[in-house]
């Protein structure tokens, strides 16, 4: 058996001379130097003592440094384990704890403020993003013999991750993802969206999330292309950066970003193949604005951590605005009444389940949560509502969570956050479901107001005539910001805990 992830993108290599990732700085990594160092780090992993299976968790901020431990990581047949560089040292402390890592790598900066998060763990190292550091030394210690490693021999069904959960909804679960899970993705990638070794992507993205980490570095890497690597999303540098690049991949806020600046043109994004867009919902207008701007339809796809990539919107044909396409290939996709049962009809709105290839083991050290959210004949009950509809596209229409429940009518919060939205002076608006001693849960709206917002009751008003009664909200709150996390997702279950007692008091 191979080495399956990291056989996928050494198979992938056109010219070892090639470039493979490049820093807008002008540091460059060739494919040799990818194998090489990823070897040596493998290398010294293994001087180190990690053992196949062992898991290796990393909190370091974004480098070409932290894909060449990645791939070190695979290769020593570990697991990698990526953690958000957002997080405080006390959260780190129960990832540790709950991962127990082998070893543990940060910012040599982090260290001491990180020190008794991490006293669990044997061997701590330290990273910085030019390669020096004590990881890298260490690999320098294994010196060029590094490249000739042997990679550790793990079949498909072995894990290469865990990865946690974005935390969106709750406490984040770290998903198990096998080596098959993350190669066969990153094939299906490549062939439906067409990368080859000509490819060079616009890489803004975090590299501690399924988005930025496999779906953008797996599948350029498995195509043999290139990487322009930047540090967080950068506008003004992504517009420079058009002429040279192919592809930019990206979460919604990127793109309403880039809309804002008078650079972005025809003529700037002509030699461009490619937008994706993912990890939240992208906005018909923004889809439809960045069509208008640069000629270009943004391809919508939908995935978790849990499963990869599931659907996309096609390459060639439409891509529908508000839809997030077809299941992939080797992908099957089902919509269900929330409580089980047989699949439902076009255009009705249910629980979306998948299996395949793509779906991951279950969460690290939760055998009872895994096993309910698998149903017995192995979909995966992903927690989104949504609906397919007559021409096969898969719209998702919110969290199951989210789901408001009032008067016993169900209430999809995007159906009512739309019509807020397109009011004039609302910047953004999230519904949420408080408890309601006579409704069980009541319509509230956060309301993120601009200049020439309406009121309270302007709002009610305004949505009166739009949407069904039981729609409306009952009330509407007024705030600065929505909260976000990381990956730019509205927390709304930080919105319901603020406001829980609204109605009660
Ligand atoms: P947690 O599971 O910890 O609450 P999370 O679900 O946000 O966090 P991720 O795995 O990063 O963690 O995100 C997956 C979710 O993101 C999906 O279940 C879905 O709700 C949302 N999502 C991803 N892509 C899209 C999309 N194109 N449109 C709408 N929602 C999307
Ligand atoms: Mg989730």
């Amino acid at each position: 058996m191979t080495n399956h992830l990291f056989s996928l993108i050494r198979d992938g290599v056109p010219d070892p001379a090639k470039t493979a990732i490049e820093t807008p700085e002008g540091r460059r990594y060739t494919y040799a130097d990818l194998i090489a160092r990823s070897g040596a780090y493998a290398a010294a992993l293994r001087a180190a003592g990690v053992q196949p299976g062992d898991r290796v968790a990393v909190q370091v901020e974004k480098s070409p440094e932290v894909i060449l431990l990645y791939l070190g990581v695979v290769r020593a047949g570990a697991v990698f384990l990526p953690l958000n560089t957002a997080y405080t040292p006390a959260e780190i402390g129960y990832f540790l704890g709950d991962a127990e890592p082998a070893l543990f790598v940060c910012d040599p900066g982090r260290r001491d403020a990180l020190t008794e998060a991490a006293a669990g763990v044997r061997t701590i190292w330290t990273l910085d993003g030019a390669g020096g550091g004590s990881a890298a030394d260490a690999a320098d210690r294994q010196g060029s013999g590094g490249g000739a490693f042997a990679d550790v021999v793990r079949g498909p069904e072995d894990l290469a991750a865990i990865l946690y959960t974005s935390g969106t909804t709750g406490r984040s679960k770290g998903a198990m993802l096998t080596h098959d899970n993350l190669a066969s993705n990153a094939r299906t990638l490549v062939a439906y969206w067409r990368f080859t070794a000509d490819d060079v992507l616009i890489h803004a993205l975090p590299v501690f999330h399924t988005h930025g980490l496999f779906v953008a570095i797996n599948t350029v890497l498995a195509s043999g292309g290139s990487m322009l690597f930047l540090p967080r999303l950068d506008p003004k540098l992504i517009l420079s950066l058009m002429p040279r690049a192919s592809v930019l991949m990206g979460v919604p806020t990127f793109y309403t970003r880039l809309l804002k600046e008078p650079g972005l043109t025809p003529e700037a994004a002509k030699g461009m193949r490619l937008f994706v867009s993912g990890s939240a919902p992208l906005l018909a207008e923004t889809h439809r604005e960045w069509q208008a701007r640069t000629g270009h339809a943004i391809l919508e796809r939908y995935g978790m951590t849990e499963t990869n990539m599931s659907t996309s919107n096609p390459y060639a044909g439409d891509r529908v605005a508000g839809t997030v396409g077809f299941p992939l290939p080797g992908v099957s996709l089902r919509v269900v009444p929330p409580e089980g049962g047989p699949a439902l009809g076009p255009d009705t709105v249910g629980m979306i389940e998948v299996k395949g290839p793509n779906v991951f083991q279950g969460y690290w050290r939760m055998p009872e949560k895994t096993a309910a959210e698998f149903r017995a004949d192995g979909f995966f009950i992903t927690g989104d509502l949504g609906k397919v509809d007559a021409r096969g596209y898969v719209h998702i229409v919110g969290r199951g969570k989210d789901l408001i429940i009032s008067g016993g009518f169900n209430v999809y919060p995007k159906e009512v956050e739309t019509e807020i939205d397109a009011l004039p002076g609302v910047i953004e608006s999230a519904v949420i479901g408080l408890g309601h001693p006579d409704f069980g849960e009541a319509v509230t709206a956060v309301v993120v107001g601009g200049a020439g917002c309406p009121d309270e009751a302007g709002v009610q008003a305004a949505l009166e005539g739009r949407l069904a009664r039981f729609k409306c909200p009952k009330r509407v709150l007024f705030v600065d910001e929505l909260p976000r996390n990381t990956m730019g997702k509205v927390q709304k279950n930080l919105l319901r805990e603020a406001h829980a007692a609204l109605y009660r008091d």
